[in-house]
């Protein structure tokens, strides 16, 4: 089954983003634990939760992601923004315990002139102490375009996190095409290429969700700036064979593409057209 979605609003619950993916013609979504600038979060809704749960089975939404507030940097300087990063995940984690089953994604964070090294050893320290032997969901690193001290643009700095994290088994990965097309892996003229240094450096069996965004910017730009499906420098064509790759057919793809409804409504339908 092609598992395909995009970015909804939580701010109306879980059954309301059910219904809306499926009246966008998609089957699973992804929305932020909290406001993605802010901090606070609101109480969870049982009901709405139960209610969800049921509408999912019935209308075969295998999974959701949820995605950490950007806010959040494991590898900050400032050791109370890290505090902030340890509590939000830590809480995020545990309303995700009665959803069980689904994905957590996550950016590795900025390290903010303390170098890469010093980075990743933050990055291990939080998730160190926010994983837990009876999680019941798959946290995800995010693939980052090197903006600015991105931790995370290179699958090798990926690779060390998961290494190095004690519970490293509850680590995935989330490749957002974008990104990884501004970091300079070239997934327009030699898709197989990547996919093949990700199995060697990460491994496929990390690799569980896909972030589906075309790029505004050129090749190894590192801005990170995401456009329309079809309307950026990765274009169609490259589009279409991630979303047929072998390796990459059946993950979850998630639209992040700068759209409101009815333009994440279109991108669907054209992706299902596409979909082999
Ligand atoms: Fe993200
Ligand atoms: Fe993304
Ligand atoms: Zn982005």
């Amino acid at each position: 089954m092609f598992k395909i979605g995009c970015h909804l609003s939580a701010s109306k619950g879980f059954l309301h983003m059910g219904e809306e993916i499926v009246s966008l013609g998609g089957n699973t979504f992804q929305y932020f634990s909290r406001n993605p600038r802010g901090g606070s979060v609101k109480a969870l809704d049982m009901e709405d939760i139960e209610a969800f749960r049921a509408f999912a089975e019935e209308n075969d939404i295998p999974c959701v992601l949820c995605h950490a507030p950007y806010t959040l940097n494991p590898c900050s300087k400032d050791e109370k923004t890290r505090d902030f990063a340890f509590r939000a995940m830590t809480e995020d984690l545990e309303r995700m315990d009665l959803l069980p089953g689904n994905m957590y994604n996550f950016h590795p964070g900025s390290h903010v002139g303390q170098g890469t090294e010093t980075g990743i050893g933050l990055i291990v320290e939080l998730l160190n102490r926010v994983l837990r032997e009876n999680l019941k969901t798959t946290v995800l690193l995010e693939t980052m375009a090197g903006k600015g001290s991105e931790v995370g643009s290179r699958f090798e700095e990926i690779a060390q996190i998961i290494e190095k994290t004690d519970m490293g088994d509850k680590l995935g990965v989330c490749l957002d095409t974008c990104h990884v097309f501004d970091a300079g892996y070239d997934i327009v003229g030699d898709l197989d290429g990547v996919v093949s240094e990700f199995d060697r450096i990460i491994g496929l069996d990390r690799l569980k969700a896909i972030h589906l965004n075309d790029s505004k910017n050129p090749f190894e730009s590192h801005k990170d700036r995401h456009e329309k499906i079809g309307e950026g420098s990765i274009g169609l064509e490259a589009v279409e064979r991630i979303i047929n790759h072998p390796a990459l057919k059946e993950l979850p793809f998630y639209l992040e593409t700068p759209n409101e409804l009815p333009g994440y409504k279109k991108e669907i339908e054209l992706l299902k057209g596409l979909s082999k």
